[in-house]
């Protein structure tokens, strides 16, 4: 069986100490999983108690992903273009039903990233009822760094996840402030859609997103995973 055009390319990360890429399926994203940044966006039932996790998604071929400095396009229809740093989770196998115990067994490794949000169209869709999509998965939305297998690095639950913007200090938070810890995502995930290898699940940002201009230099850290350097262009 041919294609009538050549399907679109694997999209793959680099992982740290290994020549083979990690290929990529879906994205999955946690909304609100820091008490501080539900509290930034006025989400209190988020802040102050555990609602539920809610999910999003991006296309796997949103990702900008490479190696040494990355280049994140400026995207159309926004002024607004917020970043969110985060530890991004990335999974060797799946299923449905995950329990918490068993979740952290799926885990091939762990990255930092940033979930790049039109947050004016995504303020918009709020006041509307209408759907977050193309406010969260628009193209080069999600920026990876390189991978850290979970052999090396073991399963982070505490730690600094930080953005630097232009050498300043934007975001700063500690994975132990998840509401959700990772394995509960994982678990709670898994209930609504079946995971597989090569998903990878963005876990949600600490306080202190706020707009990105072309030219802006990012560094993004998550303590004992790695980091990410990056431009917006
Ligand atoms: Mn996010």
């Amino acid at each position: 069986m041919s294609y009538l055009f050549p399907p679109a390319a694997i999209v793959g990360v680099p992982v740290i100490g290994r020549s083979e890429l990690f290929p990529v399926r879906r994205i999955f994203c946690v909304g609100r999983n820091y008490a501080d940044h539900a509290r930034e966006m006025g989400a209190l039932d988020q802040a102050e108690g555990r609602e539920p996790p809610f999910f999003f998604s991006k296309p796997g071929d949103a990702l900008v992903v490479g190696e040494g400095e990355l280049s994140i396009p400026y995207p159309p229809v926004t002024q607004n273009l917020h970043h969110e740093v985060e530890l991004v989770v990335a999974l060797a196998g799946g299923g449905s039903n995950i329990t918490v115990d068993a979740a952290n067994g799926l885990i091939f490794g762990y990255a930092p990233g940033l979930d790049l949000t039109r947050r004016d169209m995504q303020a918009r869709a709020k006041e509307k009822g209408h759907p977050w999509d193309m406010s969260k998965g628009f193209d080069a939305s999600a920026v990876i760094g390189a991978l850290t297998p979970a052999s090396v690095c073991g399963h982070p639950q505490q730690g600094l996840v930080q953005l630097q913007v232009n050498g300043s200090l934007r975001q700063s938070g500690d994975l132990s402030a998840m509401i959700w810890k990772i394995p509960e995502v994982i678990a709670n995930l898994s209930t609504q859609v079946s995971l597989a290898a090569g998903d990878l699940i963005y876990t949600g940002t600490p306080a202190g997103v706020g707009p990105l201009v072309r030219g802006d230099v990012l560094l993004a850290t998550v303590a004992g995973v790695g980091e990410l350097r990056a431009k917006v262009v």
